[in-house]
């Protein structure tokens, strides 16, 4: 049986602390897109942890971490990663790689870079992880998978041939040092000792464990917003962030993915540029910023102050729609327990009309949120266990949000801690 953790909106909603607490009840936890350019920010009994490569069941004796084919693996990040959490007193965990997984080459990053100070204000905000340049040389076909690096012979003759193209572009459009290959196949080497004992068939292997009744996470990066196809286009990531893409970025079938628990944060948050409709500005974003999250709404791999909004109906009911939701994990509303009022963005008004459909890039930017104002709660809710116990108007909260995305909230965190969760089904 397999289960889909996913973003409805545009990442950290909070997943990594929802895959976390799940994969208590799971034997494999599968990364299957995205990079080490997002984080999850974990707290458990060995501490506060973000990480960017590690699936977040790492912190489990009982569970297999893999690395699925559909990720962007940086090899010494994830090796650094690993070492970080071993040298905190985390068991060290039980990993797969899988050999069709493509590799995040030293070039990428530079490209990424490059790219970024040529585009200078029109730049993308990308985290310059090497993410956008990874997938276009995959869909590209000249990336590197993992297996190709035990065929040396035809490895050294690729790096040759892509290091001539690659050149091209350092010498006449970025006007930067050239790549040299002998220093490309020496990094590899070292690559292929740190992976070598831990490639294996991911798919085979899952294959296998769903016919045993093993119980698989697929854990997404970001969320539906940033999803190169249905998402704010060009402001998204490069992989996709669908569960439907858990599929494939981790190779099994599409069929047995039974449940899909979609991540929503009670407020909204988002990074990078791009079209972000309930933003709001000032003290007011300030103060959300500060309280947010578990220590402030800070990007857990760049640091970045993140821009902060109220919830929005519209792009949580679509990311919802979007990712196939059939639960939804409502986060951090423990955070919310400051405000009289709480607004939110019910609608959006395009060219004098209101919709509740999310639209097109284009009109997203005309967009302006129409808000409805909620009575707070005034208390802070964390450590309530049982749904009737929370406030009246944070109960109100939550089924507010409930009918207006259209899907059911079956889960509330009111905590960053694993047994910080209310269940109501
Ligand atoms: P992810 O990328 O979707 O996993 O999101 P983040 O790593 O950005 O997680 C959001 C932040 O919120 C992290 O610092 C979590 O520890 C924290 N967090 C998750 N759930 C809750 C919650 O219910 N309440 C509070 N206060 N913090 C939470």
């Amino acid at each position: 049986m397999i289960k889909a953790v996913v973003g409805a909106n545009w990442g950290d909603e909070g997943k990594g602390k929802i895959t976390d607490m799940l994969a208590q009840e799971a034997d494999i936890i599968v990364r299957f897109q995205g990079g080490a350019n997002a984080g999850h920010t974990i707290v458990n009994d060995y501490g506060k942890f973000a990480l960017h490569t590690l699936p977040s069941g790492v912190f489990y004796n009982h569970t297999t971490s893999i690395i699925g084919n559909g990720v962007a693996l940086n090899i010494p990040v994830f090796f650094k990663e690993y070492q970080e959490i071993v040298d905190r007193g985390v068991p060290a965990p039980k990993i797969m790689i899988s050999d069709r997984a493509q590799i995040v080459m030293p070039y990428h990053i530079l490209f990424d870079q490059y790219e970024e100070e040529r585009l200078g204000g029109k730049s993308f905000g990308s985290t310059k992880s090497g993410i956008a340049p990874f997938y276009s040389d995959k869909y590209a076909k000249i990336g590197f998978q993992v297996n190709e690096l035990f065929h040396e012979d035809s490895l050294r003759e690729k790096v040759q041939r892509v290091c001539e193209t690659k050149n091209v572009l350092l010498e006449h459009l970025y006007h930067k040092p050239l790549l040299n290959p002998d220093e490309i196949m020496e990094e590899l080497k070292k690559y292929r000792e740190m992976v070598a004992p831990y490639v294996g068939d991911v798919s085979l292997y899952l294959w296998d464990a769903i016919k045993e009744g093993k119980e698989i996470l697929l854990e997404g990066q970001l969320g539906s917003l940033k999803d190169p196809d249905h998402g704010i286009y060009p402001m998204v990531t490069s992989s996709s962030t669908l569960a439907a893409y858990g599929a494939i970025g981790a190779g099994v079938p599409p069929y047995e993915i039974k449940e899909i628990i979609t991540v929503c944060k009670a407020y909204s948050s988002a990074v990078g540029a791009g079209a972000f409709v309930s933003e709001i500005f000032g003290e007011e974003a300030d103060e959300l910023r500060r309280r947010g999250g578990d220590g402030g709404e800070y990007g857990a791999t760049t640091g970045r102050p993140r821009r902060m909004g109220w919830f929005d109906c519209v792009a949580s009911k679509y990311g919802c729609r979007m990712q196939g939701t059939t639960d939804v994990a409502f986060t951090v509303l423990d955070v919310l327990g400051y405000l009289d009022e709480i607004p939110v963005c019910t609608g959006y008004e395009i060219d004098g009309k209101v919709t509740t459909d999310f639209p097109t890039t284009g009109l997203l930017e005309k967009a302006k949120p129409v808000l409805e104002v909620l009575p707070g709660w005034k208390s802070d809710i964390r450590g309530i266990k049982k749904y009737e116990d929370l406030p009246e108007n944070c109960r109100k909260y939550v089924e507010f949000v409930e009918e207006h995305i259209g899907f059911p909230i079956t889960m509330i965190s009111n905590g960053p801690g694993r047994n910080d969760i209310i269940y109501r089904k």
